[in-house]
């Protein structure tokens, strides 16, 4: 459990956990679910902010418990809109998140981290030259949409209408605070946001792909697939050859048939890497096992790496591919780039 000076932070506890500790005091039990709306609701960073409890009870819980809050460190605004916001958590470590605003749209997505750094050695990816500090806890997770929907609202007028788990990290692999946060995150004693509002992105880890369909989750899933063929895509993430095409495709199908959640494929193209016709189709005949939304992302080059952008032309022929062999296909240019806060280059810079 984690403490402050040895205080327990409280935001660990369920409400059941909370309401043992109230019967332990000789308090009510329903303290536990006021100091649970303060905390979850109202986003409460003190208790001496929640007024309906007494003086005595709310320094007693100030002599035993902490509110490990995330906080601003520094807010970077790109031309395009996008906002990126670096958070340093209790123990001093920082993480990112981004806002992408489509006011034309009316669409509003937060991108969050679940781990401070990622164990996954990406090669493309700058996260994936960090090493893997520690899992975020579902609170710093819940926090990063809290922030930001308030970023949101004062920037835009407007509240965050979506979700990613695309941030620094792999989800799957928070697994507790993942299914947790998203648990606040749609909770009436949360945000109460719909559960289609949320995409958690992998790697591809297919055993806890397997796991989220016997979960019986409600969110959307994207995988980073980014190759078409084994041998590309052990080269350019590791993670893929315990975890290759034929198996990652078995555990996505599975997925679809528990859960009829939505199923996208990220690809960002890599001149004269993975931008050819050939691999369009290979990438097809991956499309054809369930419906799927294929996402073409532009590539944002980061410090020492072998990739280069695909041509815009690259681009428009392998999109066009896709799409007159009817596979539902965006084509995502990147967003915020002047500030290092595009797909793939969270990394803490200054
Ligand atoms: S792309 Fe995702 S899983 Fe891969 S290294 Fe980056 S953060 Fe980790």
């Amino acid at each position: 459990m984690t403490t402050t000076d040895k205080k327990i932070d409280i935001r660990l506890l369920t409400q059941e956990q909370l309401q043992q500790v109230f019967l332990d005091m000789g308090e009510k039990k329903f303290r536990a679910k006021q100091v649970y709306e303060w905390l979850w609701q109202k986003g409460a960073r003190t208790f001496e902010a929640m007024t309906n409890l007494s003086k005595d009870l709310r320094e007693t819980l100030n002599t035993n418990f902490v509110i490990n809050f995330i906080s601003e460190d520094k807010v970077q605004r790109s031309a395009d809109g996008t906002i990126k916001s670096r958070y340093r958590l209790y123990d001093g470590h920082m993480i990112e998140s981004v806002l992408i605003p489509v006011p034309s749209d009316k669409r509003f997505t937060v991108c969050v981290s679940c781990q401070v750094g990622c164990s996954l050695t990406c090669k493309f990816c700058a996260t994936g030259q960090m090493k893997r500090v520690r899992n975020l806890d579902a609170g710093e997770i819940y926090d990063q949409v809290i922030q930001v929907n308030q970023q949101c609202l004062e920037t835009f007028g407007h509240p965050l209408t979506n979700i990613v788990y695309m941030g620094m990290g792999e989800p799957l692999l928070a697994y507790k605070s993942l299914m947790e946060s998203i648990r606040l995150i749609t909770s009436p004693e949360g945000l109460n946001m719909a559960p289609r509002r949320i995409t958690v992105s992998t790697a591809g880890i297919s055993k806890m792909i397997r796991k989220l369909a016997d979960d019986k989750v409600r969110f959307n899933l994207a995988l980073s697939l980014h190759a078409a063929d084994d041998a590309k895509r052990n080269e350019i993430m590791p993670i893929n050859e315990n975890n290759g095409l034929e198996v990652l495709m078995d555990s996505l199908e599975y997925f679809y048939k528990e859960t009829g959640n939505r199923i996208s494929y990220e690809y960002i193209t890599f001149q004269d890497y993975n931008d050819g016709m050939d691999d369009a189709r290979k990438l097809l005949k991956l499309c054809k096992r369930f419906p799927v939304h294929v996402n073409i992302i532009e590539y944002n080059p980061i410090d020492g790496s072998e990739f280069k952008k695909s041509s815009e032309k690259n681009i428009d022929e392998f999109a066009a591919f896709l799409i007159r062999n009817n596979v539902m296909t965006t084509v995502r240019r990147s967003r915020g780039k002047d500030i290092d806060a595009a797909c793939g280059q969270l990394a803490n810079k200054e």
